[in-house]
């Protein structure tokens, strides 16, 4: 089955054509997910997995790599079951470890945050190039007011879908920026590119080692106080690193050329929405970003 992944008429995920395999079901001994279309099934709970109240799941299968989707799931052909491939020794309810011998590369979808639209309401006087990229970190803070932690740096943009910017564009292309945990603490930059992006994949990564230092810090000062107080902390340590002229980061040659909009900023998605704004100001400049969760 071949089906095209359409949200509604304006808003469209990148246009992969999804291929999807059904007969996925639930096991109501082991809670697991097996494959109901063949015999011989092994559940760690003994016997049989057992099918009776599953609805029929579908997987996306052979996907090319895809912000917002996690592959390397796998087919057990010993015991049905759907593994997670990326990790050593699997252990197999039917003996010795998960076998992948004849599955495809599965992917399932995970909860992003995504930036749903930009928009450029007014493009100033600046000309030559209008694309623009973003930067965005996420720490997740913990609830136990400890220090175990884990953090994400994403680049996205301009592409083929934040460029060229003109007075009064709105571009509806979802766009994937992070992994969505409620724990998490957002910090998004927009970035007007100036010729050549200079966030090349060297800095990305300089970048993504440095915040990881920034927040692991942030969090050592920040032990045992409130919650609401530590994001505060740990919000303008961020924020801080993550601006191009302030920055304990600076010794980083990032930002050459290209204009950073404004001050970094939190981005907040509100549980009862999920859905936020927010804009990004700069020389000639203020995009609109929207953003949402799914
Ligand atoms: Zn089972
Ligand atoms: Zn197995």
């Amino acid at each position: 089955m071949v089906i095209k992944a359409t949200l509604n008429a304006t808003h469209t995920r990148e246009m992969i054509v999804m291929p999807q395999q059904h007969d996925w079901r639930w096991c109501r001994k082991c809670q697991g997910l097996f494959f109901g279309g063949r015999p011989g099934s092994r559940c760690p709970a003994g016997g049989a997995h057992e099918r009776a109240g599953s609805s029929n799941y579908s997987l996306a299968f052979d996907l090319p790599a895809t912000n917002g989707w996690q592959s390397d799931w796998r087919w057990c052909n010993k015991c049905q079951g759907l593994f997670f491939g990326g990790r050593p020794d699997p252990s197999c309810p039917a003996g010795g470890v998960h076998e992948r011998a004849g599955s495809s590369n599965y992917s399932l979808r995970q909860a992003s945050v995504i930036v749903d639209r930009m928009a450029l309401p007014n493009s100033g006087d600046e000309w030559g190039s209008e694309d623009v990229y973003m930067l965005t970190f996420r720490g997740s803070v913990p609830a136990d007011g400890g220090v175990n932690s884990e953090t994400q740096f994403t680049v996205r943009g301009p592409g083929a879908y934040w460029n060229n910017f003109t007075n009064g564009d709105v571009r509806n292309r979802d766009i994937a920026i992070a992994a969505y945990e409620p724990d998490s603490l957002y910090i998004v930059s927009l970035i007007e590119e100036d010729g050549e992006r200079d966030v090349t994949e060297e800095i990305e990564s300089a970048y993504r080692t440095g915040l990881d230092v920034v927040w692991t810090a942030a969090l050592a000062r920040t032990v045992g106080q409130s919650i609401n107080d530590r994001i505060e902390v740990l919000a303008s340590a961020v924020i801080e690193a993550l601006h191009g002229t302030s920055g304990i980061l600076t010794n980083i040659p990032v930002l050459g050329d290209d204009d950073q909009l404004g001050r970094p900023q939190r981005l907040v998605l509100p549980t009862n929405s999920l859905q936020a704004v927010l804009d990004f100001k700069g020389e000639g400049a203020r995009y609109r970003a929207t953003f949402k969760v799914e």
